[in-house]
């Protein structure tokens, strides 16, 4: 078995998600006691939140950079960026490790594929909604369509990430948004929204939606276990 290298901490709330994920993926792939096996470092999300906010991403990117040179260090096979919004700075990861990044718009377009949508609606971070990094690798590389929500919609859903999943506040009233939110991109053509945060699988869950759901922290962290077992058989 590989071991899986995860930069988390972004939110640590986030994390938790992946771990659990990853080790239940291991022990029903293998059984028994069998737990995967993983190289973690995770980061103090408040400076890197600030200087998200204040457009500093060089210095998101330095910090990061930092971090995932020391899970290569630690026996990480691959790396893994645990969050959504912080692969705007992919490329420079990626360029200062030897070791591959499983980037995660290109599982979650893998799935997107697979599954046989063309369009479809993407939540997240503003950042995420927003730029380009995320948006253009859906469509360029795979062909996909991508829906954003309108911009006041955009501004709930940007604040209910930071002012309450990001700390662990789970808040009916904003999950009753989110569930609105998602009817109106179906009604525009989203055939599957992408949950593109890592946190909001704590807000909203498949059975509280007919429109199909697709959750990254999910779909990333199956890749992972994919990556970690590809030498097993
Ligand atoms: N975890 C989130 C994401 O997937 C947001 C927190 C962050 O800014 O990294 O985008």
């Amino acid at each position: 078995m590989k071991t899986i290298g995860l930069l988390g901490g972004m939110s640590w709330e986030s994390s938790l998600g992946y771990y659990r994920t990853i080790n239940q993926g291991i022990k029903t792939a293998l059984g028994g006691l069998h737990s995967a096996k993983i190289a973690m470092v995770s980061v103090d999300f408040q400076p890197i939140e600030q200087l998200q906010h204040s457009g500093d991403w060089q210095k998101t990117a330095e910090t990061l950079v930092n971090s995932a040179k020391q899970v290569q260090a630690a026996g990480a096979d691959c790396l893994l960026i645990c969050t959504n919004t912080m692969h705007k700075v992919a490329p420079q990861i990626a360029s200062s490790i030897d070791i591959p990044l499983l980037h995660i718009a290109d599982a979650t377009a893998e799935v997107i594929v697979n599954k046989g949508f063309s369009t479809v609606g993407l939540l997240g971070t503003a950042f995420t909604m927003e730029q380009d990094f995320y948006k253009n690798r859906l469509t360029e590389n795979y062909g996909i369509k991508v829906l954003i929500p309108n911009e006041q919609d955009r501004v709930i859903i940007h604040d209910v990430i930071y002012q309450e999943l990001c700390l662990g506040k789970v808040n009916a009233a904003s999950k009753n948004e989110y569930l609105r939110i998602m009817k109106a991109l179906s009604q525009q053509g989203a055939q599957a929204i992408i949950l593109g945060c890592t946190e909001i699988g704590m807000l909203v869950e498949q059975s509280d939606i007919p429109i199909p759901l697709l959750d990254t922290t999910i779909i990333h962290a199956n890749k992972a276990i994919d990556f970690a077992l590809s030498d097993e058989i």
